[in-house]
């Protein structure tokens, strides 16, 4: 049935590692696709795999209606598309960027007539058309826009629209891959304990994998939490206690020689947290902590 449909034309500028994946799947499932790469060498193998190649970005946005943006960062977009009539086209711009680029990026397509989402890739380019690997794109913006190409949108992976501000792919996109970043600076920090000593990392490995699952009770605990504003209620590991055990890990990275560099700021937030009112705060857990972080006042929403 899929193939007797008609698959919608598109045209994609950027053909870095993720930009040359996606074309891949397009063509792939039928689409026609244009692209144009400031590289020109770079379309080269996607000529001759069915892609039509632009010889500047402004034919390839006259080309089709829906037009997919994968370069490198917001200001490579402005600096492509500056000067192109984008009246009445789709833009669907899958280049990583902050929230606010988002918004601007999608006031800045409306003034010139085009609809807007914005989106961010929560995958590799090997993980691109390859749906068991869990790859996803998260949206925001258009909704019209997005639903009017769903089908097409889901070729490379899975995708989940995240509302109509146009920052919020963005958001969500970055939220997840900081998370990534703290967790990847916990692993880092505990294969640096055990260099050096008679504990193979191969041997250390699935006891970390495994203790990390457990702790992954956190992110919905700290979600509920922060919902309520009630972070004290059932606490099974007080924030004085950790405190205190903070500085046992301190001294274990000093005696093993290690750099405490990567765990000492959530240990440093923990004490300023407890320090702030040790009658009030001795009793959380260390949700908490995550009120010292806000930097902008009345920004928050839940109190933060
Ligand atoms: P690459 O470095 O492989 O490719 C970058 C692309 O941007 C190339 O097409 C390059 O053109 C183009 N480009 C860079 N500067 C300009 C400019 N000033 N004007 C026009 N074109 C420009 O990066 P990726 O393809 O891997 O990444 C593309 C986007 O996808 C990025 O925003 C990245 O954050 C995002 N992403 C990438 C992931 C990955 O694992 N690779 C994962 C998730 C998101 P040229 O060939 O001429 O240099």
């Amino acid at each position: 049935m899929t193939d007797n449909l008609v698959k919608t034309p598109l045209t994609l500028l950027g053909l870095g590692d993720m930009g040359t994946a996606l074309a891949r799947t397009w063509l792939a499932a039928g689409h026609p696709l244009t692209v144009w790469n400031r590289t020109a060498a770079k379309a080269e193998a996607l000529a001759a795999e069915g892609a039509r190649v632009a010889a500047t970005a402004a034919e390839a946005v006259a080309a089709n209606g829906l037009v997919v943006l994968c370069l490198l960062d917001d200001d490579s977009v402005g600096s492509t598309l500056d000067g192109i009539d984008l009246t009445g086209r789709d833009l669907v711009d899958l280049t990583t960027g902050t929230p606010a680029e988002g918004r601007s990026r999608a006031a800045w397509a409306q003034e010139r007539g085009a609809r807007f989402v914005d989106g961010g890739i929560m995958a590799t380019p090997s993980m691109i058309g390859v749906p068991e690997a869990g790859g996803y794109v998260f949206y925001s913006g258009s909704r019209a826009l997005f639903d009017h190409h769903r089908a097409t949108l889901e070729v490379p992976g899975g995708a989940r629209f995240v509302g109509e501000d146009p920052g919020h792919a963005a958001l969500h996109d970055v939220a997840l891959l900081s998370a990534m970043y703290g967790l990847f600076a916990g692993i880092s920090h505990a294969y640096a304990l055990i260099d050096g000593e008679d504990v193979a990392p191969k041997d250390l490995a699935p006891l970390l994998s495994e203790w990390l699952g457990a702790m992954g009770f956190f992110v919905g605990n700290a979600a509920d939490r922060l919902t309520s504003g009630d972070f004290t209620t059932a606490v099974v590991s007080n924030l004085s206690m950790q405190v205190a055990a903070s500085g046992t890990l301190l001294r274990t990275a000093a005696e093993q020689g290690v750099d405490a560099k990567l765990i000492t700021p959530y240990l440093d937030l923990m004490r300023e947290r407890l320090e702030a009112d040790p009658a009030a705060h001795a009793g959380e857990d260390t949700t908490g902590a995550i009120t010292l972080l806000r930097r902008r006042p009345g920004r928050g929403r839940r109190g933060l």
